[in-house]
């Protein structure tokens, strides 16, 4: 017998993703418009890039999440995370929709007390809120969730100074199925330290433990974890009713139901794996309609749901501004949109649309941004149709972490427009300009 010749494996990269149920794409969809826009008639008006947000889509996907956690559980509040989006037209609209204000730092405190947030109905979270700050909070009865012991000690300090008492509850992390578990916000539950922060709280004459907070992590596509988070949740509850006969009269589960986009390195399509709201809504009150806790006490439902609210309505519009051929031999297409504006393209393949599909010959390429970074490519490979020099493109699900995170760097930041239900455009932030920057630096000569 011939001995066969050893042929080494090579690994070839894919570059131009795996294809769907249906094969590959021979067709790629065109948006001509936003909201019955055409997108020409946008940038005409406020420039390229743009950012748009649709005031439509923000009250449809909230009443959407509203109705599936309102139609199984008595008692449900939704509370507006501003860092995923903090401009005020956006915070307003959710304000208008009954929402509270969910902030983690003083900057996002001041900003929903401004846009009319009673200081009540505020959710102060985040691992670190100075003395003066956790002040500001109990003197304005806003509900304080204590991280960590020094916070908490930090937390009894100011209290001797202030002649109120504190609303607090406190971050727990906890094993749910989910990894890397999040275990540098808030108390262990499993290791017993949730429960030793509880029992320090209830010691505190001036401390009143108003609820129990956690966020387990981020785009989480198994509801069954927040079923867990829920009845770890209610165990707590139950003992701290047990023992101090003292009753929770929230729950607050975070924020962290995941968005349609896709993940880079997913295998399929963000809108394929993206878990419904109802599909959250039935794990969680499942979990606490069947936990031990008495009708009367069932406490009240806070959600502080981010991107999975918000992604949807957000579009960034930009132009194509070269075709260029790369050495080796691959094409690819030079955008005024870079990863300054679309913070979230590290971790999102975001889907990209042409304005208009001149021919179906889709080809395999790659999209670049126009900053001098070699980083700055915001997809490394996907079938796009031909385009010219200032054809529209226009990339979907923006409307998450991007108007916050997004980063002064090389230019400036674009106008942001708000299409109000109505289908009127409203500039809702200005692009900024060379007097943005300057306002801001000191001349030392
Ligand atoms: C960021 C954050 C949220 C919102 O998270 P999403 O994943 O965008 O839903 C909610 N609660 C807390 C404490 C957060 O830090």
């Amino acid at each position: 017998m011939v001995k066969k010749i050893y042929e080494k494996p090579i690994i070839n990269k894919i570059n131009a993703g795996v294809p769907d149920k249906s094969g590959m794409a021979t067709h790629i969809k065109e948006i001509p418009e936003i909201e019955g826009i055409p997108v020409e008639e946008i940038t005409k008006e406020y420039g390229s890039p743009v950012f748009v947000v649709s005031e439509k889509i923000i009250r449809e996907t909230y009443q959407d999440a509203y109705r599936a956690f309102s139609t199984r559980y008595p008692k449900v509040q939704f509370a507006w995370s501003y860092k995923t989006n903090y401009l005020d037209a956006v915070c307003n609209v959710y304000k208008d929709l009954g929402s509270w204000a969910e902030v983690v730092s003083m900057f996002e405190y001041e900003k929903a007390q401004r846009n009319g947030i009673k200081t009540q109905n505020i959710i102060f979270n985040g691992p670190y809120k100075s003395k003066e700050t956790l002040k500001t909070a109990v003197e304005n009865g806003s509900y304080i969730h204590i991280d960590n012991f020094d916070e908490l000690y930090n937390l009894a300090e100011v209290l001797q100074t202030v002649d109120k008492k504190a609303k607090v509850a406190i971050r727990i992390n906890m094993e749910t199925g989910i990894y890397p578990q999040w275990d540098r916000f808030g108390f262990n539950y499993e290791n017993g330290e949730a429960w030793t922060a509880i029992t320090l709280i209830m010691k505190q004459e001036k401390m009143q433990l108003v609820g129990l907070h956690t966020h387990i992590g981020t785009y989480i596509l198994l509801p069954s974890a927040y079923g867990v988070a829920a009845s770890k949740m209610s165990n707590l509850m139950l003992r701290i009713k047990a023992k101090y006969n003292h009753v929770i009269s929230y729950i607050d589960l975070g924020g962290g139901f995941a968005s349609k986009n896709t993940l880079k390195g997913a295998y399929l399509p963000g809108k394929d794996t993206c878990p419904t709201f109802d599909q959250y809504a039935e794990a969680i009150t499942n979990a606490i309609n069947n936990s031990g806790i008495e009708i009367n006490d069932l406490p009240t439902l806070f959600l502080e749901t981010g991107r999975a609210l918000i992604d949807d309505a957000g579009y960034l519009i930009g132009k194509v501004k070269a075709n260029k051929q790369l050495a080796n031999g691959r094409k690819s297409l030079v955008l005024d949109v870079g990863i300054n504006n679309l913070f979230t393209s590290f971790w999102y393949n975001h889907d990209v649309y042409p304005a208009h599909v001149k021919s179906h010959s889709l080809e395999d390429i790659t999209l670049y941004g126009p900053l001098c970074m070699n980083i700055d490519c915001l997809r490394a490979a996907i079938h796009f149709p031909p385009m010219d020099i200032d054809d529209h493109i226009v990339i979907v699900r923006v409307g998450a972490y991007n108007l916050s995170q997004w980063m002064q760097f090389i230019s400036y930041r674009p106008n942001v427009v708000m299409i109000d239900t109505k289908g009127k455009m409203h500039l809702i932030r200005r692009a900024e300009n060379l007097e943005t920057f300057t306002s801001q630096e000191v001349s030392i000569k």
